[in-house]
């Protein structure tokens, strides 16, 4: 029998009540994670990636919010069955997470440098003053110029990516067993971003911490991930390792985000691609049938009338498409 993995997402599914009707925001996902890997979820901004992120560390708002199904092991306990307390202690102490808007995550009658040395001092039970020159040294790392005199400073005082670079630090202090990382550089310059995913990556080196980290950028999951789960409308649609699903990709909405890379990144994949025509559905107003059928331009007779199945195209790759129908 394969060993439990570290992490492991099953079929959640999470739904919200509006005035126009219910909607699932996450319907079905499931994937998991083995010690000290990087799992990238992709897509665009409103298939879900966001809300699995919040679902798992029970942040979901609720109402309008709620967690209809679904099982999320971490150190083997489910944790939508652990009691509040317990989530707190857990997401304080062994996950951490890296929001997109780091004003909400930062208190503001705090300095910079009390809330990063605080970090140091709880998880890596430093003295007041080893933690505060750590934290002058970490926030150097993420790129913040004069950290000396910023430790002085308030949440206020900064600039929105410079609070991303103080949260990220916060983060990496920690030293989690597990992160989730929710487009940790999307609002950085290309030169910090590729600072931060270098710090990301030597943490996972030193510390094997696993993450989750979510992105529309398919650049950045070629940086950072051993494997992807692509999503569309709340749902996985492919699911492999990261060099198997770039050199094989699968699923035309794969095809269609990769295509978007910079022109050199796609350069030999330019003859496959084609670009995603068409809107995201509104969750209110799903299509029949395969989510994607009405953008996707190999769409065929089964397409609009009943949602494909996951087609398994070697031990570790899925996809959800009826062009693998052969594939078992
Ligand atoms: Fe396109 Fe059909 Fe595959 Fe959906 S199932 S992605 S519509 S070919």
């Amino acid at each position: 029998m394969s060993p439990q993995p570290f992490f492991q997402v099953q079929d959640l599914t999470t739904v919200f009540e509006t005035r126009e009707g219910l909607i699932k925001a996450v319907d079905g996902v499931s994937f998991d994670l083995a010690e000290g890997e990087t799992l990238g979820l992709v897509g665009e901004s409103g298939c879900g990636k966001s809300v699995t992120a919040l679902s798992i560390m029970r942040l979901v708002p609720q109402p309008p919010g709620r967690i209809e199904s679904g099982r999320i092991i971490f150190g083997g306990r489910d944790l939508l069955q652990l009691s509040e307390e317990e989530m707190r202690h857990l997401r304080g102490n062994d996950i951490s997470m890296i929001f997109q808007e780091p004003m909400t995550s930062l208190n503001p009658v705090f300095t910079i440098g009390d809330q990063v040395a605080e970090s140091f001092r709880l998880h890596q039970g430093m003295t007041k003053s080893q933690a505060l020159k750590a934290s002058i040294e970490m926030l150097h790392q993420v790129g913040i110029p004069s950290p000396e005199k910023r430790i002085r400073e308030y949440p206020h005082n900064l600039s929105g990516g410079m609070r991303q670079r103080v949260m990220i630090a916060m983060a990496l202090a920690c030293r989690p067993q597990m992160m989730i990382a929710d487009e940790p550089t999307t609002a950085l310059d290309v030169t910090i971003q590729a600072q931060i995913l270098n710090l990301m990556n030597q943490l996972k080196e030193e510390i094997k911490t696993t993450i989750l980290l979510i992105t529309h950028n398919l650049g950045v999951v070629a940086e950072m991930a051993d494997k992807v789960a692509v999503m569309y409308t709340g749902r996985i649609v492919e699911y492999a390792p990261m060099e198997e699903l770039f050199d094989h990709t699968a699923h035309p909405y794969t095809l269609g985000l990769l295509h978007s890379l910079p022109p050199a990144a796609t350069e030999e994949m330019k003859d496959r691609l084609e670009t995603i025509s068409g809107i995201v559905p509104s969750l209110l107003d799903l299509p029949s049938g395969c989510k994607f059928h009405d953008r996707c331009p190999y769409a065929f007779e089964p397409c609009p009338i009943e949602e494909p199945p996951f087609y398994r195209l070697n031990n570790r790759h899925l996809v959800r498409c009826y062009k693998y129908k052969g594939f078992a």
